[in-house]
């Protein structure tokens, strides 16, 4: 045996261990508590409201519907598979740093 077993002893912090997956379904339980947020699911953007030079929110389909949530703040979680930049070429403005326009 190499080595010696250390007593243990507080770091002064805690450290969690799981499966993304379980992260990802306590932060959503966790989000879906919050009274004021609402989700709407088995949705796909399609596109940015956009109107006296600024996003005023979101065209999305859901059950074969088009809807149009109106926001004055849009966070794009979409991942690498964003469509964003692509939208914010098509209306004639230009993308962040750091992204490339993937079409
Ligand atoms: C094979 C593989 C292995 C990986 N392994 C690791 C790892 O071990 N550790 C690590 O830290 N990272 C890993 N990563 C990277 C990690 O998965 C990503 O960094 C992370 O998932 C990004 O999170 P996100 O929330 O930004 O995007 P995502 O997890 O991609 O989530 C984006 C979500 O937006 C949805 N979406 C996209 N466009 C639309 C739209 N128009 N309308 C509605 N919904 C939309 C998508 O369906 C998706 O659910 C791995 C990635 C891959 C592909």
């Amino acid at each position: 045996m190499t080595g010696t077993v250390q007593e243990p002893r507080d770091l002064g912090f805690d450290i969690t261990c799981h499966s993304r997956g379980l992260l990802e379904y306590c932060v959503r339980h966790c989000t879906l508590q919050q009274a004021n947020i609402t989700f709407a699911g088995e949705s796909t953007v399609h596109g940015l409201v956009y109107a006296d030079g600024r996003v005023r929110g979101v065209h999305y389909t859901q059950a074969g519907e088009t809807h149009c949530l109106a926001a004055d703040f849009v966070v794009d979680a979409g991942g690498r598979r964003s469509q964003t930049p692509r939208w914010l070429t098509t209306l004639g403005t230009p993308s962040p740093g750091g992204y490339d326009d993937r079409g």
